[in-house]
């Protein structure tokens, strides 16, 4: 079941929409933007000069700075009077952004949304628990107005207060969850803790997103709430969530609503666009916004692109999941390392648990990267019981051996040294609601 049959138009024909759409929306931004306008003026090229989406290459970028530049309604191409709504970036890194919406905004807001809920399993009339933050995060409304496009029945609950979503999860029965990997994590143990089994939940599907996730988290969310979890990506700049939405058949990559929002993928270093498959940072143009269109908008995000054809008839293109941003990417002693990368190694053990956190310091002049990790509980209870009833020193040496082995695992495949913490399950940090800071950088401080 689809939303719009736009989502399944062949491609050809989604091209000559997207062409249409983006010298439309070209010659408008040059008309009401000044900044644009400058930029078309500097470079000697006339709105008329961009036919194609394939055209696109020959623009230069937008970046995050060019609208903390223009802070805070300086990229507006509408006059502020004629918006009827303002979301902020929720300053993950660094200042936020403020972004505005006409009303036409909000609805396609609400369209791209509602499409998402569609491909995710959702259905008209199904109970929706949305824990995603409302508030200047576009989280929480962006889901909750394309639910209610949708015909569903909204709880909005927003982030935090765990014990009160539990209840309320319990009592009223949603089929359906919207909010972070890491807080759908903290409601997976809470339940477990409580000895309440999936079988005993009404939930079914799981839109998830705002933060990198891995197969792991995907596995372990699954099995404890009892769902069919899928991605749910999206950035306050572009729209908020509901930029891509995976499908619940394919659960392989996220279709982009690219009659909305045009991708592309380029070299992180080079900014030349890369084919499918090689992964580079996504960029998007906004091919139907109001508000505040951007032209290659540069989200930071690493991710790669394919168009093989999917499971469920979509024909709009999908997007990996996100390796991590551009920001998150450490670099360590020169090499270059996302915190996804130690995930994808840990998850190969199994007597840990998917919740980590890394810890970068400097010694002098080298970076010393700890990998904290949970043992997983019942690997734990097992030793520790050895260490009461019998031999001590023999469960310390299990401890020991464990934290070797994933030292050099880590050491085999990143190629890097790394401490390894070994951490008393429950230890780690948990989401409270919002986004969780997997990293910790003391080098910034
Ligand atoms: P901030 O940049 O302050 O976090 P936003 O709330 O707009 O502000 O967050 C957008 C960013 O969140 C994206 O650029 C991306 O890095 C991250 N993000 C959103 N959805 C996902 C997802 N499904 N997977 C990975 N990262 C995501
Ligand atoms: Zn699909």
């Amino acid at each position: 079941m689809y939303y719009n049959e736009l989502e399944t138009l062949p491609r050809d024909k989604l091209r000559e929409l997207q062409d249409t759409q983006l010298r439309q929306i070209i010659g408008y931004v040059y008309e009401r933007v000044p900044f644009y306008q400058e930029q078309f003026k500097k470079l000697g090229i006339q709105p008329g000069d961009i036919r194609s989406v394939e055209d696109l290459p020959g623009l230069p970028f937008t970046r995050k700075q060019d609208l903390k530049d223009h802070y805070p309604f300086g990229m507006l191409a509408v006059p502020r009077e004629q918006t009827i709504r303002v979301h902020a970036s929720s300053g993950t890194t660094g200042r936020a952004t403020v972004v505005c919406y006409t009303r036409n905004d909000i609805d396609i807001f609400s369209e791209v949304m509602a499409r998402s809920f569609i491909a995710a399993g959702a259905r008209p009339g199904m109970l929706l628990h949305n824990a995603y933050g409302y508030g200047l995060f576009t989280g929480g409304l962006g889901t909750h107005y394309g639910a209610e496009k949708l015909g569903m029945t909204v709880v909005p609950v927003s982030g935090g207060m765990t014990q009160r979503q539990i209840t309320l999860i319990l009592d009223l029965k949603p089929e359906v969850i919207c909010c972070t990997p890491s807080y759908a994590q903290t409601l997976g143990e809470e339940f477990k803790k409580m000895g309440i089994t999936p079988q005993d939940l009404s939930l079914k599907y799981a839109l998830l997103g705002a933060e990198p996730w891995t197969e792991t988290i995907r596995a372990n969310v699954d099995a404890n709430l009892g769902v069919r979890s899928t991605n749910l990506y999206g950035l306050s700049e572009i729209i908020g969530p509901g930029v891509s939405q995976e499908c619940i058949e394919g659960r392989a990559g996220s279709h982009i609503w690219e009659d909305h929002f045009y991708p592309e993928v380029v070299d992180a270093n080079t900014g030349e666009p890369l084919p499918d498959g090689q992964e580079g940072v996504l960029i998007f143009t906004h091919l139907t916004r109001e508000a505040m269109p951007l032209l290659r908008y540069w989200t930071g995000d690493i991710t790669y692109l394919t168009h093989e054809p999917c499971a469920c008839g979509r024909t709009h293109v999908r997007m990996g999941s996100i390796r991590g941003r551009a920001d998150d990417m450490l670099i360590i002693r020169g090499a270059n390392l996302y915190p996804t990368q130690i995930e994808e190694v840990l998850k190969s053990i199994p007597e840990v648990v998917p919740h980590y956190q890394v810890v970068v310091k400097r010694e002098g002049t080298l970076d010393d990267v700890e990998v904290k990790v949970e043992v997983a509980e019942d690997v734990f209870r097992e030793i520790t019981q050895e260490a009461w009833s019998e031999d001590i020193l023999e469960a310390d040496h299990q401890m020991r051996n464990l934290r070797d082995s994933i030292q050099s695992e880590i050491k085999g495949i990143i190629g890097l040294n790394m401490k390894v913490t070994l951490m008393v399950p429950g230890t780690i940090p948990r989401s409270e609601g919002g986004k969780l800071r997997r990293v910790v950088d003391l080098r910034k401080l």
